[in-house]
């Protein structure tokens, strides 16, 4: 047996530490698998950005997004998940149902299964103030915060069809809202489009593209800086809410090109299921779905990959380097005569 084919190999890794992640760490460990959870160096996820969550069902007062995460990752924690803080830089997948091997540097983790959980991110439009007033004033998930803008003056940038639908959610909070596109046409599907021009409280306004969000004397967003994108003049607009809805990106870079993903890079899995097209390999939350990225959605996926990958390793025989043993190689057995 060569020195590499000793190495432990772990039941299953968890590559992500969202809510799709830690629910898919909780389940297997409940279920004995002692999981390994590469959670990332900013591990929580988009959830580590957000404040008040108040649409997750048990938390009646709402809690901080960077609290529950710390819940979701204790209570993956009490039944034995282990965890290493560090984005992986490179996985390699098995097409044949072998070992899986999860690199960080040169350190090589192998394992019988994997659950890719590694989220999406909302693609930002790298101005002044959009970090800085990330919380106050400058959201990028409509259906997360739009509640908190009642009465605001709000601006949604992007001409999607997350755009779109965003906008007709904080409609019904907000008191007046403007959709601004850098463009004079939109990107969205015309039934979106209607729908979201047809609400009293919605206007646009092109061919305009933001350059910096502005803090009042509060610290909170008060003004936004736009650009014509035709002359270039500049121009600012007052609005208390801005949310950024110019699409997302799925953080599937590093199996990408092992592992089918659709156009946009969003990992694909079997209808009904999480299971990828290889074998013993499962992918959860955001990195799958583009149509409802809530934290509520990627926990319920990360517990239907606990139970593919359980049912995975019951049903699969362990594939031939799976064999470790601790203490080295086991005595040979003479052959019975
Ligand atoms: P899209 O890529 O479709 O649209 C992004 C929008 O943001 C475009 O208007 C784009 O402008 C604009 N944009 C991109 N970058 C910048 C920038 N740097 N500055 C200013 N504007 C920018 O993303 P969506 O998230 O809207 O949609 C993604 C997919 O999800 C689509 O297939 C969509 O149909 C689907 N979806 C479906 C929904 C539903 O059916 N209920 C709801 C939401 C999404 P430009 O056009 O000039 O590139």
């Amino acid at each position: 047996m060569s020195e590499d084919s000793k190495k432990k190999v772990e039941n299953v890794i968890i590559v992500g530490g969202g809510p799709a992640g830690y629910t898919a760490a909780l389940y297997t460990a409940r279920a004995n698998l002692e999981p390994l959870v590469f959670e990332g160096f900013q591990w929580g996820g988009q959830l580590q950005n957000t404040t008040d969550v108040e649409n997750y069902p048990g938390y009646p007062e709402g809690i901080m997004g960077p609290e529950m995460m710390n819940q979701f990752r204790a209570q993956a924690e009490r039944f034995g998940t282990r965890f290493v803080t560090d984005d992986v830089d490179r996985v390699e997948l098995s097409s044949d149902g072998g070992v899986h091997k999860v690199f960080l540097g040169d350190e090589e983790h192998r394992a019988k299964s994997v659950i890719l959980a590694m989220g999406a991110e909302p693609k930002r439009l790298g101005v002044p103030g959009e970090m800085e007033l990330a919380g106050r004033g400058v959201s990028t998930c409509g259906v997360c915060d739009g509640a908190f803008f009642k009465g605001h003056r709000v601006l949604v940038i992007g001409g999607g069809d997350s755009a779109m639908e965003d906008s007709v959610f904080i409609s019904k909070f907000a008191d007046e809202l403007t959709i601004v596109n850098r463009r004079d046409e939109f990107r969205a599907s015309k039934i979106m489009y209607d729908r979201a021009l047809a609400v009293d409280n919605i206007d646009t306004l092109t061919p305009f593209t933001p350059l910096e969000f502005l803090p009042g004397e509060d610290g909170k967003l008060a003004k936004v800086k736009l650009r014509h994108s035709e002359t270039g003049e500049e121009s600012e607009i007052e609005a208390t809410g801005a949310f950024v809805a110019i699409g997302h990106v799925p953080r599937s870079e590093v199996v990408k090109d092992q592992v089918d993903v659709d156009e946009d890079g969003y990992i694909k899995v079997e209808p009904g299921s999480t299971r990828t097209n290889l074998p013993g390999v499962f992918a959860v939350g955001d990195v799958v779905d583009h149509t409802y990225r809530q934290a509520v959605t990627a926990a319920g996926t990360g517990c239907m990959g606990a139970l593919d990958a359980e049912r995975y390793l019951r049903d699969s025989p362990p594939p031939v380097e799976a064999h470790w043993f601790p203490g080295g190689e086991p005595a040979e057995i003479a052959p019975t005569a």
